[in-house]
């Protein structure tokens, strides 16, 4: 059952309707007299791009006493006030989502913990450290992320990008420099290569060809021309080795107190110390380590400064709670420091910033022992095999606010038996299955569905009850935290809704965004902005109603996904869809909530109950 609701337009999307009505009369009168279709921006490295993640940064928080320096933005920028993430609401899935502009299913980051019996046949694994990134791209030649993150596109541009996060997601977000890295140390090592690094290096070589694109022979030719010189002599003396031949090499990721290249440390540590313990501390650190040493050879197109607050403090605490809001304050003292940094180097003008959150933020009302649970009602169920596997055992990957469940031998009898019992639990919220199932929804309908998928995701059930500190928002959540603690992962839509703020030249001023946007939309924006041409469809938009008239006629291009006249034949459009079971006790009903512009799709909020009979 499918109930399709119009949402209501703001004056901004009326805008962009009529703005788009106006462009399709310009598209038919250089139709009429036969030009060629508009060129492509060419790549501009005057123009910058600077993300400022705030880790799950809830958007109902922003608020002139809250977040003073972000409020001040967001007047002189736009507010995208139906922002969403991808699911499962977490960290790792929305980093990567953000930088690679394609759903988790098809980028291959889907939870932040998940069962790989190829990369680990007895333990979860957390999807971002490096030897699972290192034994994942060599079980799939390179492509542990199967697409290219733009921070690599813009470096085989030959821009330089840099990341800097306090937390551990910034490995995921170049994968270019962090594999230049692992051949560098290779190739200072010892000859002959171990099988490891051989795969790292046809993974670079591989990668590069797919960044390059087949349709751009030249692309060489004109790197080595527009190279600098000290990079030109340096090439030349390593012509045997691919990755010195990478023309962004002073590319850097600094993540957790640590850099890619590993040279790139010492300027940061002369400067400000030692990477400090404390969260609040380690945000400034990073930020200071971005604005006052990274940015020393000027602001480079793309830099992506990933705080760990107000997450961090929040799962500590809770959302709203005093020392949470302090935490959300000091995130706003470092975009302070951004935004002094750009104006002191003389590039606010031609600087965009995106300030946006990976997820929301939810209080945790009941925590789930989901695995003694499952054990009592005889199951198998294990967070870690101290044996060898049987089918029909259980793996528990715990995400928070969503589990990951993966069946042994991918046991039929034991997937339904358990489905069953999770439609007549008190906890369960939506849940979804890789092989279709009475009363779930399939792994695709949350853009899951991938090589390695778990056999049932299952998000917990929430409501809008207020926590401790009048904040609405509560979950059931696994067994990691305790009741009263902040969490997420969820479909909850105070996990789902996060933030969004966008400013700079290529943006209009001072105005709020109805339409519906998401996570996947960053990449594709931050490509057109920069003037560089995706090398793959991407699944996010421009964001071309928030922005100048010389975007609008761009929605054809990047990603190619959605032309001019798409956005215009498909209004958002808003459904609602439901899956049920009955039992000999009552009915199990589930349901989610789908938002759609052009063919960008973004997941509003989920949930479930069973009701007896
Ligand atoms: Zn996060
Ligand atoms: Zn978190």
């Amino acid at each position: 059952m499918a109930i399709f609701v119009q949402p209501s337009y703001g004056s901004l999307t009326t805008r962009y309707v009529n703005r788009l009505l106006q462009f399709s009369v310009r598209i038919f009168a250089v139709a009429l007299f036969c030009v060629p279709a508009l060129a492509a921006r060419a790549f501009d490295q005057s123009r910058h791009v600077v993300v400022v993640v705030w880790d799950g940064m809830r958007p109902d928080f922003v608020s002139e006493q809250n977040t003073p320096a972000l409020w001040k933005l967001s007047r002189e920028g736009v507010t995208f006030r139906n922002h969403h993430s991808v699911y499962p609401s977490a960290t790792m899935v929305n980093g990567t989502a953000l930088v690679t502009g394609v759903y988790p299913g098809k980028n291959g980051i889907v939870a932040n913990h998940v069962y790989r019996p190829d990369i680990d046949p007895h333990h979860t694994i957390d999807v971002e450290l490096p030897p699972v990134v290192k034994k994942g791209d060599e079980l799939s030649g390179g492509k542990y992320i199967s697409v290219p993150t733009i921070a690599e596109i813009v470096e085989r541009a030959g821009g330089r990008t840099v990341i800097a996060a306090t937390k551990t997601v910034g490995l995921l977000l170049d994968r270019q420099t962090n594999l230049k890295d692992q051949l560098g140390k290779a190739n200072r090592a010892a000859s002959p290569l171990g099988e490891g690094e051989r795969m790292a290096r046809r993974a670079v070589a591989e990668r590069r060809r797919e960044v390059r694109g087949s349709d751009t022979p030249d692309n060489e030719k004109a790197e080595t021309l527009t190279l600098p010189s000290p990079l030109g002599r340096e090439r030349r003396r390593n012509s045997e080795s691919e990755i010195h031949s990478q023309p962004a090499i002073n590319s850097v990721i600094l993540v957790a107190g640590k850099t890619l290249p590993s040279s790139a440390l010492a300027p940061i540590t002369a400067a400000l110390g030692a990477f400090p313990s404390g969260h609040v501390e380690q945000d400034a650190w990073t930020t200071k380590a971005l604005t006052d040493v990274l940015w020393n050879d000027g602001v480079p197109p793309l830099s992506i400064l990933w705080l760990g607050e107000p997450d961090l403090t929040q799962h500590e605490s809770a959302p709203g709670a005093p020392a949470a809001l302090a935490a959300i304050k000091s995130a706003d003292k470092n975009l302070t420091a951004v935004l002094a940094a750009l104006d002191q180097r003389k590039a606010a003008g031609t600087t965009d910033l995106f300030i946006v959150s990976d997820h929301g933020f939810s209080t945790i009302e009941r925590s789930v022992d989901l695995r003694k649970i499952l054990n009592d009602a005889g199951f198998t169920a294990k967070t870690e095999f101290t044996d060898e596997p049987k089918t029909g055992d259980l793996m528990l990957a715990g995400n928070g606010g969503s589990v990951l469940l993966y069946i042994i031998g991918h046991h039929e009898k034991v997937i339904r038996r358990l489905v069953e019992f999770l439609q007549q639990s008190d906890f369960a919220g939506v849940i979804f299955t890789k092989q279709p199932m009475e009363g779930t929804f399939g792994l695709e309908q949350a853009m899951l569905q991938s090589d390695h998928a778990a056999d049932v995701v299952m998000a917990f059930r929430w409501n809008d009850a207020k926590n401790q500190f009048g904040v609405p928002g509560m979950i059931d959540a696994d067994w990691q935290r305790a009741a009263g603690k902040g969490t997420h992962a969820t479909l909850s839509r105070f996990d789902m809704h996060n933030t969004l703020i966008a400013a700079g030249p290529d943006f209009r001023r001072g105005e709020t965004a109805d339409l519906p946007t998401g996570n996947t939309d960053l990449a594709p924006t931050i490509l057109q902005i920069l003037g560089i041409k995706s090398p793959q469809p991407l699944d996010g938009r421009i964001l071309s109603e928030a922005m100048g008239s010389s975007h609008i006629d761009a929605t054809s291009r990047n990603g190619g996904h959605q032309s001019a006249e798409q956005a215009l034949s498909g209004k958002p459009e808003s459904k609602r869809i439901e899956a049920t079971k009955d039992f000999a006790a009552g009915s199990w009903q589930q349901s989610l909530r789908v938002s759609r512009v052009g063919s960008t799709i973004y997941l509003d909020e989920g949930n479930g109950q069973f009701a007896p009979k």
